[in-house]
């Protein structure tokens, strides 16, 4: 029962998988001590009915005090133990299950972020978990107790009388029976309106990632009305599902009324027959005020456990993604990097066809091409960001794809055009480059990069915060946190893509020295569309359409006549363009 297909189907862990367990025996525990206090009530009507009608009594009255006493403690001590195994225990398989989804979005392929965005992971990690909560706390363990407990008490009412017990327990498994049917119903629903809250979602995320470029083309009217139609239908899908919902639910929970209607039918016609006794009637009235409270508690629950399967599948899908793994040690012979006939699609675009050029240690690659001829795809091929589809990557003779990718990167320092930062001081962004490095480390690669110049102008200067993503930097000054980044690093491979495209020509020229001193004796492996910064380099690979179409040294491939040279008089004359006079 609590094997791996319900583990699955709850996205629990081992643990949660306990705790649920844990959970359920306090609810059976809990639901026999309720129903041992009906059986209390039922033995003290008796004694009462006993001294009224003048007859002897069973039970001494000390015993009938005793008990209540005893009933008390016992049903405190149980609904405590309950609540801390089915809501405390809840928390932090909660708080282990955001971790652990964290944890593997850390570790998972960056192909798999092209398919779910970033709202869409947001919403697994914060609402699925959330809707999820509900279910562990409030249903799995309360339900599945139930069924026991109400199965146990159900066999002890069929010994007393059969017929009376059926009078009252038939609702149940109609009720169930109904709610189970409607399962499919609600699931699919559920996955319609989990689709329109996602495209809310996206619409919100999108407006506020692209706010400036809305404003600057007034485009906040076009915005809106389109948000408002995305928060329409989710609306309406929503109204719908929860109806249908309802109607299943009160359905059941009506049903469920009818077993008292029933007993007392039945019941009343074999007093009249003389079959049974008013005090065995009346023990049965007191079990039916009780036998359902277990269950009308779940009923609607249940409907949210269905729903809820959207959710513990989102949480799946995360979970049983294979996560980019490798050998934990890693000993290159040196670190040139060999592209061996490389293959790679982005889904099923082909980006890269047959590529292989070697980056040497101690050299300037440069890899150069029109736009989307896929220099940056090599570029994140080469740190293992993606793994390829056919061909290898090896650095110092070891495929790449055998090492794990986080113990790979360590070889590596990168500055990429998207420059990412992270809502703290310049100090600590930078510090980012090399766990544990002194302040007196940062501020040298920060000066070597060139941030002296703007970050002396700010009020906190290198303690200053610098917003979500650097949000108060210009394109070139986090361009240029990002190369100290690198510096302190001081990793044996560099990754440069675009390294210098958003800096001034002065600026570029400071960053392009500073760049120097950390290319040093290591492989180089840059991207740049402007000529003159690959002017150093020793060895240039020129792709076009994902296939490498020359390689060698610029004064080859000068004298080659051929694309290279053609991309180099083409930036010549750009190089001098004039406004055309009216
Ligand atoms: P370059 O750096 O030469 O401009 P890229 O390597 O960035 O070229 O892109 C090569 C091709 O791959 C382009 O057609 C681009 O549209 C596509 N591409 C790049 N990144 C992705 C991605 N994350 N998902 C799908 N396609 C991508």
């Amino acid at each position: 029962m609590f094997g791996p297909k319900f583990q699955r189907k709850y996205a629990l862990s081992d643990k949660g998988v306990h705790n649920i367990k844990q959970g359920m025996v306090w609810t059976i525990i809990t639901n026999l001590v309720v129903m041992c206090g009906t059986g209390i009530l039922y033995i003290t009507m008796d004694h009462f009915m006993r001294l009224l009608l003048g007859e002897s009594t069973v039970y001494h009255p000390w015993l009938i005090i005793l008990s209540i006493v005893i009933f008390l403690i016992l049903s405190y001590l149980t609904h405590y133990k309950q609540y801390l195994s089915t809501y405390s225990l809840v928390y932090e398989e909660v708080e282990s299950t955001r971790l652990n989804l964290a944890e593997r979005l850390r570790k998972l392929p960056l192909g798999y972020f092209g398919k779910r965005d970033i709202a869409d992971m947001i919403e697994t990690l914060m609402g699925d978990v959330s809707r999820m909560e509900h279910v562990w706390s409030h249903v799995l363990g309360y339900l599945y107790g139930a069924y026991v407990s109400t199965a146990i008490v159900a066999i002890c009412l069929c010994i007393y009388d059969w017929r009376l017990a059926l009078a009252c327990l038939w609702p149940i498994p109609v009720a169930f029976g109904l709610l189970f049917g409607s399962r499919r119903f609600n699931t699919n629903n559920a996955i319609k309106t989990k689709k329109a809250a996602l495209v809310v979602s996206d619409g919100i995320q999108e407006a506020l990632e692209n706010i400036k470029e809305i404003r600057a083309n007034n485009l906040q009217q076009r915005y809106l009305d389109q948000l408002n139609a995305k928060i329409d239908q989710h609306e309406k899908i929503m109204a719908v599902g929860e109806i249908s919902t309802g109607i299943f639910v009160n359905a059941a929970s009506v049903i469920m009324r009818l077993g008292v209607a029933t007993t007392i039918l039945i019941g009343a016609n074999l007093i009249l027959s003389g079959q049974i006794d008013f005090m065995l009637f009346f023990l049965f009235l007191l079990v039916i005020t009780r036998i359902y409270a277990p269950f009308d508690q779940s009923l609607a629950l249940i409907a949210e456990m269905f729903i809820s399967q959207v959710s513990a599948d989102r949480i799946m899908e995360i979970n049983e993604m294979p996560i980019a793994s490798g050998c934990e040690i890693f000993k290159p012979h040196g670190h040139d990097i060999v592209f061996d006939h490389v293959h790679f699609a982005y889904g099923h675009q082909e980006v890269l066809t047959d590529v292989s050029f070697v980056a040497k240690q101690g050299q300037i690659t440069a890899l150069v091409g029109p736009s989307g001829s896929g220099k940056s795809t090599c570029a994140r091929l080469a740190a293992r960001l993606w793994d390829v589809q056919q061909g290898k990557i090896t650095e110092g003779g070891v495929d790449i794809s055998t090492i794990d990718p986080e113990v790979l990167l360590t070889d590596y320092s990168m500055v990429f055009q998207d420059v990412v930062l992270f809502d703290d001081t310049i100090m600590e962004n930078i510090r980012l480059g090399k766990r544990g490095a002194s302040d007196a480390q940062v501020l040298a690669a920060a000066k070597a990069a060139n941030c002296d110049e703007f970050v002396n102008k700010l009020p906190n200067g290198y303690a200053t915060p610098i917003g979500e993503n650097g949000a108060r930097l210009s394109g070139g000054e986090r361009q240029r946190i990002s190369i100290a980044r690198a510096l302190l690093k001081d990793a044996p491979i560099v990754l440069l893509d675009e390294a210098t495209a958003s800096l001034d020509v002065e600026n570029e020229t400071k960053v392009q020295n500073a760049i120097s001193c950390l290319l040093e004796g290591k492989t180089v492996l840059v991207i740049a569309h402007r000529m003159r910064t690959i002017a150093a380099a020793d060895h240039i690979v020129v792709l076009e359409k994902g296939r490498v179409v020359e390689q060698g040294s610029p004064d080859a491939l000068m004298a080659r006549n051929g694309m290279y040279r053609r991309m180099v008089e083409l930036q010549n004359e750009n190089g001098h363009w004039k406004l055309n006079e009216a």
